[in-house]
Parts: structure tokens; C-alpha cells; sequence
């Protein structure tokens, strides 16, 4: 069969907002396949990819001018350049000159920077002169300047400075913007979000005037209000979302009652082996208080590393299978719904809880058989009141007949979409219960969880011995290890973590296994035996090093990440951090909250590798002095953006690409405001002024609007 135009050459697409980029002039395939590196898929994606910062031809400083101490930009030819081999550590040494005058520059230990710190680059470098001698910077940023750039410099232009990937330069990405500017600018008003009264209220510029000015801003003051502009669009968005998701969630109709009476608890409470906190038996209280209502709890419980909320979870369930509701327990990895199985099984015993588990390793055969008992009615002695699992327990294939309370351990891997699969599972929505031990700072909260309720153990257990943290350097590797085998003469065990590196877990594998290898070869160790636990390993073989550790059978432990969350070994006693550096101060909290379970004294080692800026090292020495998962988490934020914890591929909320959650709290605080007051208007968002607005929405949360429509 014919089919007709199908051979004739195909007219270049008109250019959109939702085009792809590689049909943006210029891209093509195989460019678009990097710029999709920074998750960047569209034209508009593209727009919105704002600059992180900018050289300001008239902020730049002489360096005959530099005073010591001041952050300023420097503009020069690099004249020479040589990477030093020093004490197993490579620097770059080179020298930078401008009109008037030249400055040295060192990178330390970033020998490999002389592959683009050539004789003859032209370089921007933003740093601050060193105290001292002869004119001096260390460490600076710095970017090798293209052609175009220093047109723009010489003009007196501003350069913006874009987030860049392997194999697309600042100049081509100032291209591609300056020429989808150019092609979707004009009609680009005609989709702005914002309504046009709002918008003149709080003297906005509109949304094509914000492109053009965040890109290529002929002053900065006007490029931080475009910017500005832009986050509250996106802000909006997730408030829009947000405000829509629990006004679904509450006017649904299909919430339901997941407890009655708390005698199952009680008896659950009299065999715990110590004495519940104050706040334990409080967050338990809130959310009974929910369950018994007839409306879909989402309520989020957030306790620092052993505040001890499994406890809580523990009580819940007993209310639930008191009321013949059915709970499923997730846990993120098989190592810890193992855990909690184990924990739930022997607590949850004077309660008369039924306790199974399922995971990804379940052979066939306990699958049919526990297909089988779950689908028992409530009251059967054969019945199921509790699954404890990990994500396998969404699949269509668990039956969970009776479910009405799922517990999510760390929040930042559970999303709507398997909300939405286990509400149909059961009889109506269940109520959720997310634990997460990430302190949440109030942006964030705002932002990404802005629909939950929140419950918070703000106490530790009584008798919790305080975890000694020490920051030590390569020189001290020796004390290290002679303090690890005084341990382990002790009978303690340890963790040895390394950090995931590269992309390839082949790489990742490799340094954790050359780091058994180090340490079972050590004369002080190598009498003690060690395990090597990682993402690659079976979730069988991982459970036979994790059960090994468990029985002390293996003194030290080396582990990627995979042991970060809610691992409980009473008698490790020391966690090793390598490259601590490269953690996020919350991550290395959570590594720390390993140890210090049990009563003797826990220590928690930090080693900084080679390369740790003076600044990283500085960061980490927060981790000694302050215990407090809330003070780490704002730090965090501050210095590394919301990043994985609550980035937003984890919440099923619109990207942030402009958005602040460090500058932004004054437009979070805007946006939720605008959001619901627009919504109390204009419940459905039918309004041509919100025209945009929902046609957005639609795109981007059709699927959830419509699992709420029909759900
Ligand atoms: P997390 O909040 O980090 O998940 P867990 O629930 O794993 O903490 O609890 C950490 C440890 O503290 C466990 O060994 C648990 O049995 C114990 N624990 C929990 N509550 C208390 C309490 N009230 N008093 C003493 N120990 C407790
Ligand atoms: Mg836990």
C-alpha cells in the first residue's frame, strides 16, 4: 500500500516550545543526545537551562589591582603552565597575565586541568588573591574563555555562564539559546503561565522579556529579577500540584478506616525490652488519631538516625491489624526489609502480629503460598497483617486484598505513581506513612512535601552513648588501622565505607575490591576476617555478607552506600568513612547513625582523600563538631542544592531548573499563597486567565489528575 508523502523530503519541523532539541539548528542527534546529559530534552527545557553565573565585563579586576582576601574575576592569557608530581599528588602551576600585569595560579593535586590550561588560552578565573608574597591565587574557578565570549568581554558585555556537559562548550550552548530565543521568543507571551493581573501587580516582566534577560542580561540587577520570575513559574507549578494533590486526596471519598481500638498496641508497647520515648508515644498518637478517620493519612515521620521509628511503624500496624486492615512495610533495599522483618517479627510477637515477607528473591513456590494466605479474610489464622518488602511489593502480582496502611521507609525513593499502585490493591486509598531520618529544611518541606502532615521524633532513646567523630588525612592511615585492630581484639566490628566514584559500578566495584584486597593483606588486620558488601552482589549473596556480619562472623564490613540506610548491628562500633569529601554532610550523618546502637563507645572516622579542598575538609569538620541531622541538612543544602535527597525525580514534581530553595523561601512562601488562592477561586482552573496554567498541568500531570478523576 502506498503512502502517500512518504518519501518526499520532510519540511523541517516549526520550531516550538516542545520540540525536540536536536531539531533546534545547530544540535542535531548526536549533540542532543549530550545536552540530554543535563536533562535537557526540549527547546523550553533548553530556555530554562538559566546561566549559574556571570562575568561581568565591568566587575572584572586588573591584576596589578588585586587586594588580598577580595573574591574577584580575572581576565588573562595563561602564558605558561605545569603540572607537578608532588608527594603522590599532582599540581597545576601556571602563570596568567593581563594588561597589566601576572598572577601565578595553582590547582592543587588537579594535575589533570593541564589538558585545558594551555599557554595561549584566554581564562576567567574567580578567586581571591592569597595573603602573602607574590600575587598569588589557589584553587580559583575558572573557565577557558571561547572566541565569542571575548567579544562580548572586550564590549563590556556580560557572559553568561551555563552549566555545561562533556562535548558541548559555554560558546555552542550560548548559540543554541541565542538561536531558540530567536525562533520561539516572539510568540512566547502567549504561553506564559502567569496570569497577566499578577503579573503587573507584582511588576513582572513577561515571560519572553525574562528569557531574553536571564540569557543575556545587559545589567545583573535585571537578570536576578528575570530569573526571579522564572522560579515563581516554576513554584507555582509544584504549589499548583500540591494544593491539587491533597484536596484529591481529602475529597476523594475513598479514604478509610485503618483503626478503631489500640489494644493489640498496648500489648505491643508492655513487651517492648525498654520504655517508648515521649515522642515516640506521641507521633504514634498523631497518627492513630488519622487512621481513624476516614480520610487518606499522608503524614510524613521524621526522626534523626536511632530516634527509633520503627517502633512507631511497629505500633501502627498493630492498630491496623486490630482493625483487619492489612500494612504493607517498604523498604528501599532487600537488606533492610530483611531487618525490619526481623525487628517487626520479634516486637510485633506480643501483639499476635502476622508478619511475612516478600521481596525480589521470593522463590515462585512462598509466592503461591503466600498469594494464597494473603488473600485470607481478616480474623484467619493463616491470614497476613503485615508484608514487609521492598519496591516488588507494587507488582501487580501481590495481592493485598485488605490493605489500608503502607509504610514507606525513606521517603525519597517512593513517589505518586506507587502510591497510586498499591491504592489498587486494596479497597480504597490506604493511608501512608513515610519515615525518613533526612532533616528537612523548610523550603524543601514547603516544596516537595507541602501536601503531608508531619510527625517528628525530636528525642533520642535514653542511654544512647554520643558517637566520637575524628576527620583524619592520609598521614594518619597507619593509627587507623592499628585502632581497627584493637577493636576487633575487642570483638567490636566495623564498616569501611567507599564512595560510589564514577558512573560505571564496574569502576565503584573495582576501588571497593582493591580495598578488601589493602585491608585483609595489612599485617595488623589481616588476622580478622573481612566481607565486601555492594550493589552488584545478588540480593541473595548480599544477604549471606550482610548475615555473616550480623553473626560476627566477619569483622569488618566494606561497603558502598548500599548500607546507608537503617542498618542495625549493635556491635559495629567504628564506621570508616573513605573520601568523606565526597559525601553530603546528611549522607555521612546517616553513615554515622550506623554505629553507636549498642552501649559501648562508637567511634565514626572520616578519611579526607588527597584531593579535599581546604573548604570540603572544612565542611566535614561540622560532622565533629555537631550531632544535630537538622543543622547538616541546611548545611547541605547551602552547599550542594537539593540535589539526590529530594531532588524532584524522587516526588513526581516538576523539575527545578531556575528555582532556588537556598535564595528562593520568600517565593516558595509567594507561590503556595498564589497557588491556593487561585484554586479557592477557581477550583477547576477554567478561568482563561489560568488557561496556561492548566493546559501546563495537564502536560505534565495528566496521568495523576486523571487517576484522580477516575481513581
Ligand atoms: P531509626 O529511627 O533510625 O530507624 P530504629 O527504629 O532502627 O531507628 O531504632 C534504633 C534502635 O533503637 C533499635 O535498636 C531500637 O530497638 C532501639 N530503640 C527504639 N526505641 C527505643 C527506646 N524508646 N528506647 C531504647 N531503645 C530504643
Ligand atoms: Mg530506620
Amino acid at each position: 500500500m502506498a503512502a502517500p508523502g512518504l518519501d518526499a523530503p520532510k519540511a523541517p519541523p516549526r520550531l516550538t516550545p516542545t520540540t525536540p532539541l536536536q531539531f533546534l539548528p545547530g544540535v542535531g542527534p548526536g549533540r542532543a543526545a549530550r545536552l540530554e546529559k543535563l536533562d535537557l530534552r526540549t527547546v523550553d527545557d533548553l530556555l530554562h537551562h538559566v546561566p549559574r553565573d556571570y562575568v561581568d565585563a565591568r566587575k572584572v579586576v586588573p591584576i596589578a589591582r588585586l587586594v588580598p582576601g577580595e573574591l574577584v574575576t580575572v581576565v588573562g592569557k595563561v602564558t605558561a603552565s605545569e603540572a607537578r608530581r608532588l608527594r603522590g599528588r599532582t599540581d597545576l602551576r601556571a602563570r596568567v597575565a593581563d594588561d597589566s600585569g601576572t598572577l601565578g595560579v595553582t590547582w592543587f593535586g588537579q594535575g589533570w586541568l593541564s589538558k585545558s590550561v594551555t599557554p595561549g588560552a584566554t581564562v576567567v578565573l574567580i578567586g581571591s588573591l592569597a595573603p602573602g608574597p607574590g600575587r598569588q591565587f589557589a584553587n580559583p574557578l575558572f573557565e577557558v574563555l571561547a572566541e565569542d565570549a571575548k567579544e562580548l568581554l572586550a564590549a563590556g558585555r556580560i557572559v553568561p555562564r551555563h552549566a555545561l556537559t562533556a562535548g558541548i562548550s559555554g560558546r555552542a550552548l550560548r548559540g543554541f539559546v541565542r538561536r531558540a530565543l530567536d525562533a520561539v521568543g516572539p510568540g512566547l507571551d502567549d504561553a506564559d503561565p502567569l496570569p497577566a493581573d499578577w503579573r503587573a501587580r507584582l511588576a513582572l516582566p513577561g515571560l519572553a522579556e525574562a528569557l531574553e534577560t536571564v540569557h543575556f542580561p545587559a545589567d545583573l540587577d535585571a537578570a536576578e529579577r528575570a530569573r526571579r520570575r522564572l522560579a515563581l513559574d516554576e513554584l507555582l507549578l509544584v504549589q499548583l500540584v500540591l494544593t491539587l494533590r491533597r484536596r484529591a486526596r481529602q475529597e476523594s471519598g475513598q479514604g478509610l478506616v485503618t483503626a478503631r481500638g489500640v489494644a493489640r498496641a498496648r500489648a505491643a508497647i508492655a513487651a517492648l525490652p525498654f520504655e517508648a520515648t515521649v515522642a515516640q508515644k506521641r507521633a504514634v498518637n498523631e497518627i492513630v488519631a488519622d487512621m481513624k478517620r476516614p480520610r487518606a493519612m499522608h503524614r510524613l515521620l521524621v526522626g534523626d538516625v536511632g530516634s527509633g521509628k520503627t517502633v512507631v511503624a511497629l505500633l501502627a500496624a498493630a492498630c491496623a491489624a486490630e482493625a483487619g486492615v492489612q500494612v504493607a512495610v517498604m523498604a528501599p533495599t532487600e537488606i533492610l526489609a530483611d531487618q525490619h522483618f526481623r525487628t517487626l517479627s520479634s516486637l510485633g510477637a506480643a501483639a499476635g502480629l502476622a508478619i511475612a515477607r516478600w521481596t525480589g528473591s521470593t522463590g515462585e513456590r512462598d509466592r503461591r503460598e503466600l498469594r494464597r494466605r494473603l488473600a485470607l479474610p481478616a480474623g484467619d489464622p493463616l491470614g497476613v497483617d503485615v508484608l514487609v518488602g521492598t519496591h516488588a511489593l507494587l507488582e501487580p502480582d501481590v495481592p493485598l486484598p485488605r490493605l489500608g496502611l503502607v509504610v514507606v521507609d525513606e521517603q525519597h525513593r517512593f513517589g505518586v505513581r506507587q502510591r497510586a499502585a498499591l491504592a489498587s490493591k486494596g479497597p480504597g486509598l490506604p493511608d501512608v506513612l513515610v519515615m525518613t531520618a533526612t532533616p528537612i529544611p523548610r523550603t524543601l518541606a514547603m516544596t516537595f512535601l507541602g501536601d503531608l502532615d508531619v510527625s517528628v521524633l525530636d528525642e533520642r532513646p535514653k542511654h544512647r552513648q554520643a558517637i566520637v567523630t575524628r576527620l583524619l588525612d592520609e598521614t594518619k592511615r597507619e593509627e587507623l588501622y592499628a585502632f581497627l585492630a584493637a577493636e576487633f581484639a575487642r570483638g567490636r566490628q566495623a564498616y569501611v565505607v567507599v564512595p560510589l566514584v564514577e558512573e560505571s559500578e564496574k569502576t565503584d566495584l573495582r576501588a571497593a575490591k582493591a580495598m578488601v584486597e589493602t585491608l585483609e593483606r595489612h599485617p595488623r588486620l589481616s588476622a580478622f576476617p573481612w566481607g565486601l558488601l555492594h550493589g552488584r552482589l545478588k540480593p541473595a549473596e548480599k544477604d549471606k555478607v550482610m548475615a555473616a556480619f550480623t553473626a560476627r562472623r566477619v569483622s569488618g564490613l566494606v561497603a558502598t552506600t548500599v548500607i546507608e540506610v537503617g542498618v542495625d548491628v549493635p556491635n559495629a562500633t567504628v564506621m570508616v568513612v573513605e573520601h568523606a569529601e565526597r559525601f553530603g554532610l546528611t549522607q555521612l550523618h546517616q553513615l554515622r547513625g550506623r554505629v553507636g546502637r549498642g552501649a559501648e563507645r562508637s567511634v565514626c572516622v572520616l578519611v579526607a582523600g588527597p584531593r579535599a579542598s581546604a573548604e570540603a575538609r572544612e565542611r566535614l569538620a561540622l560532622l565533629v563538631r555537631t550531632d544535630d541531622g537538622f543543622r547538616l541538612a541546611e548545611e547541605d543544602l547551602q552547599a550542594r542544592g537539593p540535589g539526590e535527597l529530594w531532588g524532584s525525580r524522587q516526588t513526581g514534581l516538576p523539575a527545578l531548573r531556575v528555582a532556588d530553595l537556598v535564595r528562593d523561601l520568600d517565593l516558595v512562601e509567594a507561590a503556595q499563597e498564589m497557588a491556593r488562592g487561585l484554586i479557592r477561586e477557581d477550583p477547576q482552573l477554567e478561568r482563561p486567565r489560568s488557561a496556561v496554567l492548566r493546559e501546563r498541568l495537564l502536560r505534565s500531570f495528566g496521568e495523576e489528575l486523571s487517576w484522580k478523576a477516575t481513581g
